[in-house]
C-alpha cells in the first residue's frame, strides 16, 4: 500500500507488517499481538508528540512498553534506520500469493464482489480495505458485511446498515474513481428467505446469500432452501455453497442436490461464488465443473476479512482457469456501472 504522507514509518512498517501477515493467514494471535502493539505505539506518539516513537527507538526503549515484543521492536527499528529490516523483508517473500494459470482471468478482474469490515467480524476499517483494493488495482469493491442474524459476526441491522451506506457515500466521494459499491452477505435463513426486508434489498447494489447456520441438514431440505434463495429476484451471488472447510477445524460440505441449485442459478442469473478463502476453497472442483456444465455466472470473491485477504482472488483465478472458465463468465470483470445494472 502507499503510504500516505502523515503516517509515520513506524505506522507504514506496522501496517504492512499486518497486511502481510493477514495475506498468508498466520495465527489470528500473532496479528493481534501486532495490532496491539500498533495501538500502544500510537498512543504513544499521541501523547508525546511526534517523533516520540522514534526517540524511544533510538533510546532502545521499545520493548521497555507493556505489549512491545522483539518482533515488533525490530519491525520499528527497520523502519528508522536503526537496526535492519530483515523481518518486513522475510514477510514480504515468504507471504507472495503466487499466481499461476490464471495470470489472465485476474489481469481481467475490475472488482470484488466480496468483503468484510469492522461493521462486522472484520479486522479493517472500511476505509482500509477500498485503499487495499484501489492498490491492488481493483475499480471497485463491494462492501458485503454480515446480516443481523449472525450475531457472533456483529451482523448489521437495518439502523446499522443506513449508518454504514453514509459512510460509503462519504468514502466514494473522497475515493472517486475507484468506488465502494453497496452490498450484503445477508444470511439465508432455515426456508430459503433472507435475514433483510425486500426494501432494504431493493437498495443494495450487490446482494449475497449464504447460508451460515443449519450447514448439515437433511438434503431434500437444503436443496430446497438453496434453490427458494437463489430465486429470490434480489439475490446475485450464492456466496460460498457447500461451506466446507478444508484447513483447521475442517468441516465437511452441506448435502444438496446441486442440480437443482445450479439449475436454478442459471435460470436466475444468481453467480455461483468461487470462494478464494484458503480454508474455504469453495465451491470444490466437481462442483465447479458442474456450475460450467449449467451455463451458471461465477463471481472470483476473496471473501477477505483483511485488507491483505483481497490478494487471495488469485487463489479463485488459477481455480477458474484450471476449468476453463472465460473471463466474460465471471461477474467481477465486468465495470462497476455494468455491474451495477446487469444486477438492478
Ligand atoms: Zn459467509
Ligand atoms: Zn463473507
Amino acid at each position: 500500500m502507499e503510504p500516505t504522507a502523515s503516517e509515520p514509518p513506524y505506522l507504514v512498517a506496522l501496517n504492512r507488517t499486518i497486511y502481510l501477515l493477514d495475506r498468508s493467514l498466520a495465527p489470528t494471535q500473532k496479528i493481534r499481538a501486532f495490532g496491539k502493539g500498533r495501538t500502544i505505539l500510537n498512543n504513544v506518539e499521541e501523547v508525546g508528540g511526534p517523533g516520540s516513537v522514534e526517540a524511544l527507538t533510538q533510546q532502545g526503549m521499545l520493548t521497555s512498553l507493556d505489549g512491545v515484543g522483539s518482533s515488533i521492536e525490530s519491525v520499528v527499528r527497520g523502519a528508522y534506520g536503526v537496526g535492519p529490516t530483515d523481518y518486513l523483508d522475510d514477510l514480504e517473500a515468504s507471504t507472495v500469493v503466487e499466481i499461476g494459470s490464471g495470470a489472465e482471468l485476474r489481469a481481467a478482474l475490475k472488482g470484488d464482489c466480496h468483503s468484510h469490515s469492522t461493521w462486522s467480524d472484520g479486522g479493517a476499517e472500511l476505509r482500509a480495505m477500498a485503499r487495499a483494493a484501489q492498490s491492488l488495482g481493483h475499480d471497485y469493491l463491494v462492501a458485503t458485511d454480515h446480516s443481523a442474524r449472525l450475531t457472533v459476526a456483529h451482523g448489521l441491522s437495518v439502523e446499522r446498515l443506513a449508518q454504514q451506506l453514509d459512510e460509503i457515500e462519504q468514502l466514494n466521494a473522497e475515493f472517486a474513481p475507484f468506488r465502494i459499491l453497496t452490498g450484503m452477505e445477508v444470511d439465508i435463513l432455515d426456508d430459503g428467505s433472507l435475514d433483510l426486508p425486500d426494501e432494504w434489498l431493493a437498495r443494495l447494489d450487490v446482494v449475497i446469500g449464504s447460508v451460515h447456520h443449519r450447514i448439515h441438514q437433511e438434503p431434500a431440505h437444503m436443496t430446497k432452501r438453496l434453490v427458494t434463495a437463489v430465486a429470490n429476484p434480489h439475490v446475485d451471488i450464492l456466496g460460498h455453497c457447500t461451506n466446507r472447510k478444508v484447513m483447521g477445524n475442517k468441516r465437511r460440505p452441506s448435502n444438496f442436490d446441486a442440480d437443482y441449485v445450479f439449475a436454478a442459478c442459471a435460470q436466475f442469473n444468481t453467480a455461483v461464488e468461487i470462494n478464494c478463502r484458503p480454508e474455504r476453497q469453495d465451491p470444490p472442483e466437481e462442483l465447479l465443473e458442474l456450475a460450467l456444465e449449467w451455463d451458471c455466472r461465477l463471481s472470483i470473491d476473496s471473501d477477505a476479512h483483511a485488507p491483505g485477504q483481497l490478494e487471495w482472488v488469485n487463489y479463485g483465478c488459477d481455480k477458474a482457469a484450471v476449468s476453463g472458465v472465460e473471463a466474460d463468465q465471471i461477474l467481477n470483470t465486468r465495470s462497476a456501472d455494468d455491474l451495477v445494472s446487469l444486477l438492478s
